[in-house]
């Protein structure tokens, strides 16, 4: 459904295309120079106590338990460092090519929902300058896919978790309109959806909030979920699985929070 965005609902593909034809080096304004240059000074922030967009629709009670601040498992190994660092790159070259093409007015923007103990941060905000939603406000979202991934999903449509993200950034802003980026890591082919906001997605995003903030003000986290009480499945693949793993010792409600 969402591989059918047509040429004329395209934001940042044709205009993109048009300023790399001028821009053939892909050189970068001194102004977007100068706002990457800041983002990429700033260390990483701290996610506690708030639900973020990226964990949107997975298991509700590792929301909590990543809410809460608790420890997760497992030193990350060089080769994902490298990759998420990559990932981080690949973020900066379109946010610094989208600012100096004017297809977007800012960065890594946060925005803060306090009664739904809700945060997100987007890519990218800008006012579309061409096509169907010329004039309207739009979020992007930037993915470095791998080859598998990104040929998947340019035959097919954006998986659910990039979805459901999607679903939490409409309900943070109010946004109609979103933008999501696939970059394919092996040969920078791209792929662009335009996403726009569909009310019952939406609506299913503010009940999941609500029960997650609910948990927290009972102090009651959800129960693990039915695969990983018998230790299969996302139980060896979740930052608080593993047997005696966070999840496990945390019982209704963890100890220690807050990385204390
Ligand atoms: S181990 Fe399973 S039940 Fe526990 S937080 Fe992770 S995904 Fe959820």
């Amino acid at each position: 459904m969402l591989n059918m965005s047509l040429q004329e609902d395209l934001i940042i593909t044709n205009a993109y295309e048009e300023w790399l034809d001028k821009n053939p080096d892909g050189t970068i304004s001194p102004e977007a120079a100068a706002i990457v240059a800041k983002q990429m000074a700033k260390p990483d922030r701290d996610r506690r106590f708030s639900f973020s967009a990226s964990q949107a629709g997975s298991c509700y009670r590792r929301q909590e338990l990543a809410f809460l601040g608790v420890k997760t498992v497992g030193v990350t190994d060089p080769k994902t460092r490298r990759i998420f660092n990559n990932g981080r790159w690949v973020h900066l070259k379109w946010q610094a090519q989208l600012l100096t093409a004017g297809l977007i007015d800012a960065i890594e923007v946060d925005v803060k929902n306090t009664r739904l103990k809700a945060r997100c941060t987007l890519d990218g905000m800008g006012v579309a300058t061409r096509g169907r939603y010329q004039g309207e406000d739009f979020g992007l979202e930037i993915k470095g896919r791998n080859y598998y991934t990104y040929m998947q999903q340019a035959k097919d449509e954006p998986d659910e978790g990039t979805r459901r993200q999607v679903d939490f950034q409409f309900l943070m802003t109010g946004f109609d309109v979103k933008v999501i980026l696939n970059e394919n890591k092996n040969d920078q082919t791209y792929h662009e959806w335009v996403i726009y906001r569909d009310e019952s997605r939406v609506q299913d995003a503010r009940a999941e909030l609500r029960e997650l903030s609910k948990a927290i003000d009972k102090e009651r986290l959800h129960p693990m979920i039915p695969d990983c009480k018998r230790q299969e499945g996302e139980f060896n693949r979740c930052p608080f699985g593993g047997n005696g793993g966070p999840c496990m010792m945390a019982g209704t409600w963890p100890a220690r929070i807050g990385g204390s």
